[in-house]
This record gives C-alpha cells, sequence and structure tokens, in this order.
C-alpha cells in the first residue's frame, strides 16, 4: 500500500489553518536563502506557498552565492529580532565554503523551527519519558518521517533501521523514534552488512541521498518502508528505495515525490505555529536549565 504524504499533510495543513483563525493568530515564518541552487529554490518557493495557504506571514531573505559568513548571520539577527517572525530557517545545505554549524549557532533558539540548534537538537536528545508528537519541537523532516509511520502504524515499538547518520535526516530521525520506544539501529555508508540490517527492519527508513539504493532482496516481507531521499536522475525525482520493485514486498510504502516532502513541509508549518503558541504563553516554556526553552 502507498502512503500518501500529500493526504495527511493536507490534514494537518488545515488542523493548523483552523487553529490559525480560531486564535486570529499570525504566526511569522522568515527564510534564509543563499545562492541559487535550483533545488532550494523550489523548496523554498513550497514553504512559501504553504504559509500563504494557512494563513500564516512569511518574510524570504535572499543572498548570493558569494556573500559572506558575516553577511549570513547579520540576516539571521535581523530575523532574530523582527517581532512578526516566530520561526527563522536557514535553507540547508548552504555551499560547502561557509561555516554552516556557526550559522546554525546563530538563530535564536526561541525562534529555532527547524531545531538544528545545539540546544533544541540537545533537549530532544534528553527526552523526557513521554513525548508528545503534535506538542514537541523537533525537526521538520524527522517529524514528517514518524508522523506518516504513525499514520500507517500506530505502534512505534518495533525493530527500526535507519539508513543514513546525517545531523539533518539521519540523526534527528533516530532520536526521536528512540524516543517513542523503538529498537533503532543507524547505519551508514561504512556499514559492513547493509542487507543484513535492513532485512531485519519491521520499519525501514532510509536517508541516504542515494538513488534507488534499496532493492527488493533488502526488504523484509510486510515492512514498512519510508524514503526520504530526493535524487534527480536524468531530469525525473526518484528516491532512495527502488520504489517499483520494492513496493511489492513492502506492506507501506512511500512515494518519492508526494511522501516525505509534503510532511517535512507541514511539520514546518506545525513547528511555526509551536514557536508562535511559546512566544504568547511564557507560561509553557519553563525549561530545565532555568532558561527559557521552547520544547512544552
Ligand atoms: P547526507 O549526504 O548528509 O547524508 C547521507 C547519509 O547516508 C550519510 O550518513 C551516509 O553515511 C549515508 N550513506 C550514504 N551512502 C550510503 C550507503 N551506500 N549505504 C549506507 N549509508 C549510506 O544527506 P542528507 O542531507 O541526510 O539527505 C539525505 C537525502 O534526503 C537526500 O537525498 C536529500 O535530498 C533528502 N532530503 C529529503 C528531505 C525531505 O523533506 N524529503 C529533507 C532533507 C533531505
Amino acid at each position: 500500500m502507498i502512503v500518501d504524504g500529500r493526504k495527511l499533510a493536507d490534514k494537518i495543513k488545515l488542523k493548523i489553518k483552523k487553529q490559525v483563525r480560531a486564535k486570529n493568530l499570525r504566526p511569522g515564518l522568515g527564510v534564509i536563502l543563499v545562492g541559487n541552487d535550483p533545488a532550494s529554490e523550489i523548496y523554498v518557493k513550497a514553504k512559501e506557498k504553504a504559509c500563504q495557504e494557512v494563513g500564516f506571514y512569511s518574510r524570504k531573505i535572499v543572498l548570493p552565492a558569494d556573500t559572506s559568513q558575516k553577511k549570513i548571520i547579520s540576516s539571521i539577527k535581523e530575523l532574530n529580532q523582527d517581532k512578526k517572525i516566530h520561526g527563522v530557517l536557514m535553507q540547508l545545505p548552504l555551499p560547502r565554503k561557509f561555516n554552516q554549524e556557526e550559522v546554525i549557532k546563530a538563530i535564536n533558539p526561541r525562534k529555532d523551527v527547524d531545531c538544528f540548534h545545539p540546544f533544541n537538537i540537545g533537549e530532544l536528545a534528553l527526552f523526557k519519558k513521554e513525548i508528545n508528537l503534535d506538542q514537541i519541537l523537533a525537526p521538520c523532516t524527522a517529524k514528517g518521517v514518524v508522523k506518516l509511520i504513525k499514520y500507517v502504524d500506530s505502534q512505534v515499538r518495533k525493530k527500526v533501521v535507519v539508513v543514513g547518520r546525517s545531523n539533518l535526516t539521519g540523526k534527528p530521525i533516530a532520536l526521536l523514534l528512540l524516543a517513542l520506544g523503538a529498537t533503532v539501529t543507524i547505519c551508514h555508508s561504512q556499514t559492513k552488512d547493509l542487507t543484513r540490517e535492513t532485512k531485519r527492519a519491521d520499519i525501514l527508513v532510509v536517508a541516504a541521498g542515494k538513488p534507488r539504493l534499496i532493492k527488493e532482496n533488502m526488504v523484509k516481507k510486510g515492512a514498512v518502508v519510508i524514503d526520504v531521499g530526493i535524487n534527480r536522475v536524468k531530469g525525473k525525482l526518484v528516491g532512495d528505495v527502488d520504489f517499483e520493485k520494492v513496493r511489492k514486498i513492502a506492506g507501506f510504502i512511500t512515494s518519492v515525490p508526494g511522501g516525505v516532502g509534503p510532511m517535512t513541509i507541514a511539520c514546518l508549518l506545525e513547528n511555526t505555529l509551536l514557536l508562535t503558541l511559546s512566544h504568547t504563553r511564557p507560561d509553557v516554556t519553563s525549561g530545565r536549565y532555568g532558561m527559557k526553552t521552547i520544547i512544552f
């Protein structure tokens, strides 16, 4: 069965739209885009469009590829101080010459809508016993992946294999699933026998950025397969899973496009709304270190 990410994303967006109207809110998302990578430009456009759909304010700062690290950081600070902005998003990855870690650290943790600031990702790693997926600030793609899994099978406490260990996708996906009780194995480019690991998975999440890496002989019959990868092959978008073959083995499978991508955007909107609410309701944000945190 193909899991329709667009359908679930639309449901989430509708819920957000209703909440924004009912509470008369105007959540604001600020996005910084560096350079003119066509894929990044498409993602940013989709994010702006989604903001419009649900009644959010959005602001975009576009900097040329030859901009300086200093200019990127000063743009982030500008959005940090903008009262109309509740979530600040740096479109990643940045061109290689920039220091991505330093840029992420410049985002105010209380506006860190993608949850990549070391403070927020640290909070996620130190998860509390019970976490409510709809109420927690977590990286958007990771949240989208877990919501898709729960959509098809509310029981996450299974054997999950995540292929990929990047800070953007694999690691936060694994952290979130671990927090929800899954038994998680993380594989990466140095894993010796990938097939042996993936074949054991009840739930297989692939975020490797390698077109059609996962073949049908690597998947357990009836497994839930979530494909995070977005690769362009001969002008066509394909995932990290050999979709046509693996769909015959899997119990549930996501497609590319139409799977995780729309869920990432829906969760970006959800995170922006959560940050907006945390700004207007400081009572719900008392933190474990005596400073205001955004996990509530
Ligand atoms: P990355 O290159 O930073 O990380 C890839 C990871 O995969 C690494 O940990 C690497 O060790 C592992 N890997 C690579 N080849 C492997 C192999 N042969 N076997 C096992 N592991 C292998 O990439 P990323 O930023 O994490 O993105 C991964 C993919 O997800 C990309 O295709 C990207 O475009 C896509 N992506 C999708 C969304 C979305 O919303 N759907 C969001 C972000 C990224």
